[in-house]
């Protein structure tokens, strides 16, 4: 039985279980190869002497996603259910409420346990609650995200990435290790039948208006190869290049990322026996590691973490003092969403966002930031920020997004800078910056030629 370390689990539901198949109800970590979730949910029917089973719940109209989001999500799940079955394990789409489907086929099916995988976000963590007090058996959840699990690395909400390094530093030789060599292997019982995924795609009732994206392919297999060539043609240089967005530097990998066709740690260790300069994936983990992870804190100890009272009290009270300084533009959502404002370089940037469904990671801290200073208040930019990043974004509705836009618009993770109008002490950024950093133009006009699929023309 593959090894896996026991605080990555927690018993989150105490229900006492039948004498069927154990239950692995996938959420965020939709993968096979190297997954914390799988590999417990395996060793546990091995342990019981029974089937394993996977689940996945579609939930109509998930925070806002549109058929964009669906069509990456159903591809990727449309590969999982493949290589399962050629495991032999059973896999069912459920459709509706998770809080209802996934103890509904419990029931059904007089499960032992039910295994999920950890999400920080408020309504995922609903579904768990409900789930637990529901179902007719434990239910243990396993930290498939993150290096570290999110409750070991810290039991609180961290100030930033110079509180949380040290702690993750210091666990990173424990936790950063190889996946055991095992898969998932299932006896093909129970029969649970194969999707029809024509049938859920048609039936799908999700804002149609944002098309899927055709530059990136979803699923496990397209997530390896990008890692692949990550470290090996954009690795080098990430250090310096990662903030010059004419440079392919980036790894492309946040759609994957956020829904689980790969490991951060799957990621992490290939990085750090990469060759490249140590520079670059030091450079590169820490991104990876120490503020994807901070992410998680924050949405983990902060149920509001997309509102203003997630702030950190200095970035508020300044925000507040500046709340009646004359702002020199002020967009309403649609000129926002519309990439209408009178700043080329925002414009792109939105449009880049547009018809990719991804944005450069410099640019995104710009865009945020002049969505504060363009907007009539600072709670108004903080929800056109949100709507237009979890609308638009395959790696939208994510613990980096929420943290990535508080930290933009209210300081979070931050310190007090100069005090200046409109933004009072949060950190400032102006489009001179901008220009010292990359040729605006080149940007500008690479992002005008991209087709409606986000693919260079
Ligand atoms: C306003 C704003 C909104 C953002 N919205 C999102 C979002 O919705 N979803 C999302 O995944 N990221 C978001 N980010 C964080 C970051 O910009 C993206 O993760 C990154 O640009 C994704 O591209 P990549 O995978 O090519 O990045 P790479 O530079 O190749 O980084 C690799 C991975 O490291 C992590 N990472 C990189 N930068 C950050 C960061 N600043 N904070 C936390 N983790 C990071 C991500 O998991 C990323 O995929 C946002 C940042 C800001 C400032």
């Amino acid at each position: 039985m593959a090894t896996i370390r026991p605080e990555r689990i927690r018993q989150i539901g105490f229900n006492s279980g039948g004498s069927g198949p154990v239950v692995w109800w996938i959420q965020r970590d939709q993968r096979l190869r190297d997954n914390w979730a799988a590999l417990y949910a395996h060793g546990q029917a091995k342990r019981l002497g029974v089937p394993l089973v996977a689940c996945f719940a579609l939930s109509p109209g998930f925070l806002g996603a549109t058929l964009r989001q669906y069509d990456f999500m159903l591809g990727g799940l449309e590969e999982l259910e493949r290589d399962l079955a050629a495991r032999h394990v059973p896999f069912k789409l459920l459709s509706g409420d998770p809080g209802e489907a996934v103890p509904g086929l419990a029931r059904k099916l007089g499960a032992s346990l039910i295994v999920t995988d950890f999400n920080p976000l408020r309504l995922p963590r609903q579904w768990r609650e409900r789930v637990s007090a529901a179902s007719p058996c434990p239910v243990h959840e396993v930290d498939a995200h993150n290096v570290v699990p999110c409750w070991v690395a810290s039991g609180k909400r961290e100030v930033g990435a110079r509180t949380l390094r040290p702690k993750i530093s210091r666990l990173l030789p424990v936790y950063l290790e190889e996946f055991p060599r095992v898969l998932p292997q299932g006896t093909g019982l129970p029969d649970l039948g194969r999707t029809d995924w024509a049938t859920v795609r048609a039936s799908l009732e999700v804002d149609e208006s944002v098309a899927p994206v055709t530059w990136i392919e979803p699923g496990e297999r397209a997530a390896r190869r990008q890692l692949e060539r990550f470290t090996e043609r954009r690795l080098n240089g990430y250090a310096e290049g990662r903030n010059d967005p004419n440079e392919e530097h980036q790894s492309d990998l946040s759609p994957h990322l956020h829904f689980g066709h790969v490991a951060a740690q799957r990621v992490a260790l290939a990085v750090r026996a990469a060759r490249a300069p140590a520079a670059d994936r030091d450079a590169f983990l820490e991104e990876l590691i120490v503020r994807r992870e901070l992410s998680d804190n924050f949405c983990l100890h902060e149920p509001g973490y997309d509102s203003p009272a997630a702030f950190p009290a200095w970035a508020r009270a300044s925000l507040d003092a500046h709340a009646g300084d004359r702002r020199e533009y002020v967009y309403t959502r649609g000129e926002w969403e519309r990439a209408a404002t009178h700043d080329d370089l925002w414009n792109a940037a939105q449009t880049e966002m547009l018809r990719r469904g991804k944005m450069h990671g410099y640019l995104r801290m710009y865009w945020a930031k002049k969505i504060l200073e363009w907007s009539a208040t600072y709670e108004e930019a903080q929800q056109t920020a949100t709507y237009l990043n979890d609308r638009y974004f395959l790696d939208g509705r994510d613990p980096n997004g929420y943290a990535g836009i508080a930290w933009s618009i209210g300081g979070l993770h931050d310190r007090p800078w100069f005090d200046r109008p409109v933004y009072g002490v949060v950190r400032y950024m102006n489009r001179s910056g901008a220009d010292k950093k990359f040729d605006i133009k080149k940007y500008v006009e690479r992002v005008a030629a991209l087709d409606p699929g986000g693919k260079p023309a």
